[in-house]
């Protein structure tokens, strides 16, 4: 018996061994502050503090700084599993206030070796690149503060599987943007150390299923902001289980980690919109900026599940007609707020959805969070026992057609 069980423990942590998808953690905030913090959880623990660290000392100096108006702190990341043992992480943050400053941060970790690696253990001909770089720098940057440069590290790096990116000190390049300043690197220029596994790309194509809905049917359209997460796949099947259907508003940056969930969502007559790549406020942004995080999050949707969205819901509800215009996508928002992560109860969700709930509702769940799955079950119970039906927001939005006729 004894022995069985040590097996059963091996094979398990065989098999969670060989399933290094990280979780992405998402920590959203609209108080005092515009709070989008993004992260993943890799579970190689050396890795993970390190991250975890970094993100609290950041949060921590927002936080105690004293700045005017509502600012607002974006945390977003990169990861990407440079080989079977190498991750490479970039944590990138943002404060926006009256201007915008950004800084980056990244670690790169093999867990064979339990190592965290610099640049030395990555490229072997530095001396070379080195010297490129100097004299790249130099041509953009004449002001630059020539100690930094003469001795300029290596110290901030990722990769994707086109470049290694490096990033440098804007402040001290004199570069005035407020942006980050980084090189990017042709992979195929240079003598790595370590291999570096390049992605095919999968694109799996999913019929979209649509309900049978007539026109005088009593409906919802269930909405979940801010996955997927963890909490998505109980979501999905709770939906399943009760014979209704969700419409959830993706962030872009996670799309990528859960993409057999997304494609059962799909493959479950669920609809898919997109919520910005990393939840910043998207009015602050220019044109450039917006466009960015919707192509961004579209690209990665239609990557990851061949389904390209047709709706946008705007980040903490923020909207203006100029945001409207650079958006090629139905903005969608909702008429019943459960508050679910504020009331953090199923009795106060309930309240807040059946206060205010009429036929055509969009009511707003999110799904990063324990107590929306808790009180989901009750609240789907308590619709189909008031007549109401489920839809998508796209099933919902010809309904409305067929309805002011
Ligand atoms: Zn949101």
């Amino acid at each position: 018996m004894g022995r069985k069980f040590v097996f059963f423990l091996i094979i398990c942590l065989l098999i969670s061994g060989c399933e290094s998808e990280p979780e992405i953690l998402t920590e959203i905030e609209n108080k005092d502050a515009l709070v989008s913090i993004n992260y993943p959880v890799t579970e190689v623990s050396a890795l993970d503090e390190a991250i975890s660290s970094y993100i609290n000392k950041v949060r921590a100096e927002f936080k105690n700084s004293d700045y005017d108006g509502k600012p607002e702190l974006n945390i977003s990341y990169t990861y990407k599993e440079v080989n079977d043992e190498v991750i490479n992480v970039s944590i990138l943050t943002e404060i926006v206030t009256d201007k915008t400053v950004s800084k980056i941060k990244t670690f790169t970790y093999n867990k064979k070796s339990e190592k965290f690696l610099t640049m030395e253990d990555i490229v072997d001909d530095l001396d070379v690149l080195d010297y490129d770089i100097k004299k790249e720098l130099l041509s953009k940057y004449q002001d630059a503060d020539m100690d930094y440069l003469s001795n300029v590290s290596y110290d901030f790096f990722t990769m994707d599987d086109e470049n290694l990116t490096i990033y440098f000190n804007p402040t001290q390049l004199k570069d005035t943007n407020d942006e980050l300043v980084y090189l990017d690197i042709p992979l195929d220029s240079l003598n790595l150390l370590i291999d570096v596994d390049r992605e095919e790309n999968t694109n799996t194509y999913l019929n979209f299923k649509k309900n049978t809905i007539n026109e005088e049917d009593k409906v919802v359209a269930l909405t979940f902001d801010d996955g997927p997460s963890k909490y998505t796949k109980d979501i999905l099947d709770i939906l399943k289980k009760y014979d209704a259907c969700g419409t959830f508003f993706l962030i872009g940056n996670k799309v990528s980690f859960y993409g057999e969930v997304l494609r059962e969502m799909l493959s479950e007559g669920n609809e898919i919109g997109n919520h910005s790549y990393d939840h910043k406020y998207l009015t602050r942004l220019s044109e450039e900026g917006v466009k960015d995080e919707i192509s961004k999050t579209q690209d990665e949707i239609k990557r990851v599940t061949g389904y390209t969205p047709t709706l946008f819901r705007p980040t903490y509800g923020g909207y203006n007609n100029t945001l409207k215009s650079y958006i090629d996508l139905t903005f969608v928002l909702w008429d019943v707020d459960s508050r679910d992560w504020s009331v953090k109860s199923t009795e106060g969700i309930m309240s807040n959805v059946f206060k205010d709930v009429k036929s055509g509702s969009i009511i707003l769940f999110h799904d990063n969070h324990e107590y929306s799955v808790n009180a989901l079950p009750s609240v789907i119970k308590e619709l189909k026992k008031q007549g109401y039906k489920f839809v998508t927001v796209s099933e919902l939005l010809e309904l409305k057609k067929l309805w002011e006729r």
